[in-house]
């Protein structure tokens, strides 16, 4: 793919940063597992919380393409900074697409600049793969609604100040999926009802909270309703997942190529019987199908980026693109602990790191059970006989 100017200048830009500001402390922050508030500042100088939104809201406006290599960028320092713009983007991409013009000239501009740093509560105990199931419900009351519920497993629900909620507004509709409604939680340390249960401790992740919350009389004014009418809240939140998952492929994509890189590295620098690691063939093997699987990876969240930027349905490109990335992320960071020996065992290197992280991308966003079973269903409509 042939990058424009303008995109090749914003990946150096984002490149440099993460090798001149993150690389060098990344491992502390995440032996300790400090969220990198020092480093969010600095994302929010760059802009990077206003990617995905137009410059007539004050953002940058990026494309899909775009906007996703630079997850690959920064996940390739490391994953959770890509976690903390993640759900940030989109809610911002649900705002931006289905909010009313109202909504979006008070909350855009203050997402953009990163003030308002967002995520996406939709999980719960009882309804992750199964979201339709979902209990948490909000009651109009006057002229705010009241939300009442348990949430799981959501990111950014500490230290962000935002989240994109989805409940359940009128629990007799047609389908389950028609009563849901999304609305904008805005919240601080102080906002009654709004009650971080226990951040959740995690193989890794790390530096990002993912925290369990409740809402207790949760009072959400009625001008935070997403598109001002109730029903859509699902398929607004779907809509937004699309464009999550061709992130968290190039998120993977990101992480398989510094575990690529550190192991192509270390293969000729580590010597056994004589030689090379790198001239022994089992190595070589190792290498080039890593190679392999990680340029088709990156040829499938860019061609469902692309079709997404066309303005076409993406669901199936994104889905296969997420499968596809976040499974080869699971095997290269294996293959690339395996080139290290022993070495990659150890909290020495940043492969055991990388093999931490890879089964997020497997799991979060939609199980690949899910991607394949909504791959699958894309398929039957497609080949019908
Ligand atoms: C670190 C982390 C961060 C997260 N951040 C967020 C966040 O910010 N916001 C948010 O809303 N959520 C978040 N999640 C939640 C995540 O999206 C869910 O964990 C995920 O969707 C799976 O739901 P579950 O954990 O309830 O698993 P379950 O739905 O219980 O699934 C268990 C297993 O059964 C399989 N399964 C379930 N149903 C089917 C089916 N119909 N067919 C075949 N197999 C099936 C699944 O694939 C899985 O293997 C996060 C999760 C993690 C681990």
């Amino acid at each position: 793919m042939q990058l424009t100017a303008e995109q090749t200048a914003l990946l150096e830009t984002v490149r440099s940063f993460a090798q001149r500001e993150i690389k060098p402390i990344v491992h502390t922050y995440e032996a300790e597992d400090r969220y990198p508030s020092e480093i969010v500042e600095k994302m929010q100088e760059l802009g990077l919380f206003g990617l995905n939104i137009a410059p007539e809201y004050g953002g940058a406006g990026v494309d899909t393409v775009t906007y996703a290599l630079v997850f690959e960028e920064l996940s390739a320092v490391w994953m959770s900074l890509a976690g903390i713009l993640g759900t940030h983007g989109i809610m911002a991409y649900v705002l931006q697409r289905f909010g009313t013009e109202e909504q979006k000239r008070r909350l855009l501009p203050r997402m953009a600049s990163g003030e308002l740093r967002g995520g996406l509560g939709l999980t719960e105990p009882d309804a992750g793969s199964d979201v339709q199931n979902l209990k948490t419900t909000a009651v109009r009351q006057g002229d705010r609604y009241v939300l009442n519920g348990q949430k799981m497993f959501i990111t950014n629900s500490r230290y962000g100040s935002g989240l994109l909620v989805l409940a359940r507004t009128n629990p007799l509709a047609d389908k389950p999926s028609h009563g849901m409604s999304a609305f904008i939680v805005e919240h601080d340390e102080q906002t009654p009802g709004y009650i971080v249960r226990r951040p959740i401790h995690k193989l890794g992740y790390k530096g990002v909270e993912t925290c369990e919350l409740s809402f207790e009389d949760l009072q959400v004014p009625q001008e935070n309703l997403v598109g001002g009418e109730e029903g859509h809240g699902f398929a607004q939140v779907m809509s937004g997942l699309e464009v999550g998952r061709i992130n968290v492929a190039a998120r993977a994509v990101g992480v398989a190529r510094a575990a690529f890189e550190e192991a192509v590295r270390y293969a000729q620098q580590r010597q056994t019987f004589g030689q090379p690691i790198a001239q022994h063939q089992a190595i070589q093997l190792l290498l080039a199908d890593m190679y392999t699987q990680l340029s088709a990876a990156r040829h499938l969240y860019i061609d469902a980026a692309e079709k997404k930027d066309r303005g076409q349905r993406a669901d199936l490109e994104a889905g296969m693109a997420k499968l596809f990335a976040s499974e080869m992320c699971g095997k290269v960071t294996l293959d690339a602990m395996r080139i290290h020996g022993g070495y990659g065992y150890t909290t020495d290197f940043n492969v055991e790191r990388y093999y931490r992280d890879a089964p997020l991308m497997i799991i979060g966003e939609g199980t690949n059970e899910i991607q394949r079973t909504v791959i699958a269903r894309q398929l039957l409509q497609r080949y019908r006989v």
